[in-house]
């Protein structure tokens, strides 16, 4: 039997983040994942650390939009019908945090965290030895009218508000920058200050070796077999049972198989997405991702080639994937860019751990102080791991937290 002061559930980018800076900090912590670190949501994600994000991904609020997503008019998300009676509650939630008041609320709740996201990531990065994993070139937001650029002038005004930099550009100054995009909008918006990964899977292993490096174990084991256990906690794994007086569940998707046990009542919904990977046509290369709003798409440059990812798909978290998005948005992104063969066989379908309010649980579990949550990071996930991590380390270690936790407690729920 191994015992350790804190044992984490889950070694996506939220989990190792959290337990490279335990073990940083002399704790020692024990890291369990049913398989390796990093293959799953954090490995298929967009990979954009996006320190510019504003204002947070609505749920519609006028019966025109709702209607043009009801009726698979939308390209940015499709629904499985059989999975609404199961989401109402958390619909119904999300629509009520959507209103302008409540997701300036959000945005500013977040602000702090995002903020330093991206020197989060470089110092981990750094201590990894993997820093041509982080890439600073910022990204792109293009629109095909002036009335999408439009829409989005409330990002702004909060940008403009916490003096996070970005530009308005005409079509010719994009084409400046991404010289292989093709004229197929009118205006862009270019956030310098968010960074990215060319490989977020390998980003989150490297913060794993790194967690093992300063002396932490990493186990497998199925997280289920969690159990109270005199006076602490016990995991079964596959190297024997573990013990621990902390437990962390960063669990991602997979989060409330386990927080439900110990009082953790969060609306929760899978908010699913797909990618594909592609040759980039002849000598055509992308700097940065570009991510076309009103085509409801995403192009990043990755090793593999050029991930084309998409929106959001609610559905159960099991169900088969369906890719239409893929099918609805490729044509538009081969207009946008030049595109060559497919270089996987099938999509990748994973999900975005999503809470109806838009921010994520990090803190202790309504039913035991000493088990932390670290979950539903949703959109930002990717971005928002190494910060999560000095806040559930600040949290274990009894240290006034570095950003106000408020806003992520368990219990607002
Ligand atoms: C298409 C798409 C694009 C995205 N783009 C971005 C982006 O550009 N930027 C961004 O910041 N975020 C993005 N996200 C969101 C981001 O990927 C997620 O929020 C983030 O990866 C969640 O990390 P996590 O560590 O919480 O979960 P995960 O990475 O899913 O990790 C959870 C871990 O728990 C393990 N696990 C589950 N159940 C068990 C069990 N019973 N026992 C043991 N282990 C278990 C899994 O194996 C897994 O390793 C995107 C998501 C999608 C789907």
């Amino acid at each position: 039997m191994a015992r350790s002061e804190v044992l984490v559930l889950g070694a996506g980018m939220v989990g190792v983040s959290c337990a490279a800076h335990l073990q940083k900090r002399g704790i020692s912590t024990t890291l369990l994942d049913r398989r390796g670190a990093g293959e799953e949501t954090s490995h298929g994600n967009a990979g954009q650390i996006e320190s510019s994000r504003m204002l947070p991904i609505a749920f519609p609020h006028s019966l025109r939009e709702i209607a043009r997503h009801a009726l698979g008019l939308a390209p940015e998300s499709n629904f499985h019908w059989s999975a609404i009676p199961g989401l109402v509650p958390f619909l119904l939630r999300y629509w009520a945090a959507s209103g302008e008041r409540q997701l300036i609320a959000t945005a500013r709740a977040l602000r702090p965290m995002l903020a330093v996201s991206p020197e989060e990531h470089e110092a981990l990065a750094a201590l990894a030895g993997t820093p041509q994993l982080i890439r600073r070139k910022g990204w792109l937001k293009i629109f095909r009218t002036g009335a999408g650029l439009e829409a989005t002038s409330g990002d702004r005004a909060l940008a403009d508000e916490y003096g996070v930099p970005y530009t308005i550009l005409t079509r010719e100054e994009v084409l400046a920058l991404e010289p292989h995009l093709r004229p197929e909008f009118q205006h862009g918006v270019f956030w310098p200050g968010t960074g990215s990964s060319p490989n977020p899977g390998a980003l989150t292993k490297s913060y794993a070796a790194l967690f093992e490096k300063l002396g932490g174990v990493f186990v497998r084991g199925d997280a289920r077999s969690l159990h109270e256990y005199e006076g602490g906690f016990r995991v079964e794994t596959e190297a024997g049972p573990v013990d621990a007086k902390r437990v962390v569940i960063a669990l991602g998707p997979w989060s409330m198989d386990v927080a439900r046990k110990f009082g953790v009542r969060a609306p929760f919904a899978y908010k699913r997405g797909y990618h594909m990977h592609f040759a980039p046509a002849g000598n055509a290369t992308l700097e940065r991702a570009v991510l076309d709003i009103e085509g409801g798409y995403m192009i990043a440059p990755m090793d593999r080639g050029i991930r084309l990812s998409t929106g959001v798909e609610f559905a159960d978290r099991d169900a088969p994937p369906t890719p239409v998005q893929l099918e609805r948005t490729l044509p538009d992104a081969r207009k946008l860019f030049p595109l060559g063969e497919a270089l996987d066989a099938k999509p990748w379908v994973g999900s975005r751990p999503a809470i109806a309010d838009s921010l994520p649980v990090i803190g202790p579990s309504p039913k035991n102080p000493n088990v932390i949550c670290a979950l539903g990071h949703a959109h930002l996930g990717f971005t928002l791991g190494p910060p999560t991590g000095r806040l559930v380390a600040d949290l274990i270690e009894g240290k006034k937290p570095f950003v106000d936790a408020g806003p992520f407690r368990a219990e607002r729920f």
